[in-house]
């Protein structure tokens, strides 16, 4: 019976040493990228994250006729609630905090320079024109949860979804009792607790020339949201000029200045999605200020003439590469 019993608890023991120690892994493709997450627990936890990444997508593609955001804007007035009441909110907040350099009403623009089909065109001035004139959150009405659009206006969570559902997976997996996650949605990283082996997570930044390669690589302990938006990652040429997929909202033109990318480091997927987009449209200067007066994340530059500059909470965590770092 002893016997029985020493068994039974070595049996299980060796089982929940080999769930701990290896992940179990799944490649999705969702929001228009391809996403990687390793979750050290059981395969239900997997599938909580996969569903939980295809029901958000649902709701949040405005590329995707189908979508509920798609029929928002489509009616343009809604009753919201749940996810998307949480998002809009959320994006309404991060535009006003970063002065419209985020701003979730871009799809206007966004379609008419043609990234959602690839149907590419560069806007004459009087089209731009129109168009700016249905940019901005003072053209979205939200009372309680009460929605109204003026006509024209369409919503975009595109630089903010990946981070919302990667926070939201996390959350998730914390409530089912996962001690140890990565997530990896297109160039959104999100990881949970520690590495049960107890060695660092290692998140590349990619190279804004050659996207395979990391330029930088960031080690740390615990969960964190790292973030990258740049130029380089969609993007389209016409007439021997480069166009990308991050737009000034001021000026309605893709944000031309000297960062090739920004990558964000904090404690939340969403605020770093929406940061990331933020900054990289604020150009160095104003980032850096942004930076000095916000507590809440750390940021690398990394510039077009390849130089790089962390900001001091994250100098630590940066290695394979030579930077400056920013002082408050
Ligand atoms: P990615 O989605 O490639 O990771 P971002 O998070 O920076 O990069 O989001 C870019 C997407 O967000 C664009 O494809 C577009 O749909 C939308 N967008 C573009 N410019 C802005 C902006 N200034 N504010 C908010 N959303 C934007
Ligand atoms: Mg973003």
């Amino acid at each position: 019976m002893k016997k029985l019993l020493i068994s039974i608890l070595l049996t299980a023991l060796f089982l929940t040493g080999c769930s701990v120690s290896k992940p179990v892994e799944a490649e999705i493709f969702a929001m228009d990228t391809l996403m990687d997450v390793k979750v050290w627990g059981g395969q239900e936890d997997l599938t909580l994250v996969t569903y939980e990444i295809h029901r958000l997508e649902s709701i949040f593609s405005a590329a995707d006729s189908g979508s509920v955001l798609s029929q928002v804007n489509l009616s343009g007035k809604r009753e919201l609630s749940g996810d998307l009441l949480s998002i809009t909110r959320d994006a309404m907040a991060l535009s006003e905090k970063t002065d419209g350099a985020f701003d979730p009403t871009v799809y206007p623009l966004v379609r008419l320079w043609g990234f959602p089909d690839d149907e590419y065109h560069v806007p004459t001035p009087e089209e731009l024109e129109h168009t700016l004139a249905l940019i901005g959150t003072e053209h979205i009405h939200l009372e309680e949860n009460m929605l109204s659009m003026d006509s024209g206006t369409m919503l975009d969570f595109g630089a903010i979804a990946k981070g919302y559902t990667s926070q939201q997976c996390v959350n998730l997996l914390k409530t089912s009792g996962v001690d140890a996650a990565l997530l990896s949605l297109g160039g959104n990283v999100q990881t949970l607790g520690i590495k049960p082996d107890g060695s660092d997570w290692a998140v590349g930044i990619a190279a804004p020339d050659s996207p395979m390669q990391p330029i930088a690589v960031f080690t740390f302990k615990g969960s964190k949201a790292l973030v990258t938006s740049g130029g380089y990652q969609r993007f389209f040429e016409f007439d021997g000029q480069t166009y990308h997929h991050i737009l000034d909202p001021k000026t309605g033109f893709p944000a031309e200045n000297e960062l090739a990318s920004v990558t964000i480091i904090c404690d939340n997927g969403e605020i770093a999605d929406a940061y990331s987009t933020a900054l990289f449209v604020m150009g160095f200067d104003k980032a850096c200020e942004f930076w000095k007066s916000q507590a809440d994340f750390d940021a690398v530059f990394v510039l077009k003439d390849r130089s790089i500059y962390a900001t001091e909470g994250c100098a630590e965590m940066l290695s394979d590469c030579e930077f400056t770092v920013i002082k408050r």
